[in-house]
């Protein structure tokens, strides 16, 4: 459970900034997928505070997101960094007097994930690929003729 991102809102008092620093398991990342993992420690940092009838929160994380790769196929790491984020709920929308930033922030490092990773940025295995990547770039080529064979 990632506590440190619920916050009471009797906190968000007139100009008054609430600070987070959490470091906590990637648990609550809730993530059951195959091809993606979360090393288990990740790590936000921001501030929260009130403007009108919204909180506004402002955060920093960093985490490690393992991938497959898409070359080889072994799990490759790629860092996440999320850097002054902005992310905010409307204060109508917050139940039991706690705004809960969990599913936001989780949403947010969602979205920094790439959809393809490769070992280092170039996989060693690539070179005993290449052959085959060629043939597929070939097929991929975007002109198209349609009337070419009615010549
Ligand atoms: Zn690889």
């Amino acid at each position: 459970m990632a506590d440190e991102l619920k916050i009471s809102l009797s906190l968000f008092t007139e100009g008054n900034e609430v600070d987070i620093h959490a470091i906590f398991s990637s648990d609550f990342l809730d993530i059951h997928e195959k091809e993606l993992k979360f090393l288990e420690i990740i790590s936000i940092q921001g501030k929260a505070r009130r403007a009108c009838d919204h909180i506004l929160l402002e955060i920093n994380a960093q985490c490690t997101a393992l991938l497959p790769c898409s070359i080889c196929n072994e799990w490759t790491s790629c860092p996440i960094v999320l850097n002054n984020v902005q992310l905010s709920k409307e204060v109508a929308e917050i139940k039991d007097n706690t705004f809960d930033a969990t599913e936001m922030v989780r949403e947010a490092i969602l979205l920094e994930v790439p959809q393809f990773a490769e070992c280092q940025g170039s996989c060693p295995e690539r070179k005993n690929m290449e052959c085959y990547c060629n043939k597929r770039a070939e097929k991929k080529n975007p002109k198209y003729f349609p009337f070419e064979q009615l010549k």
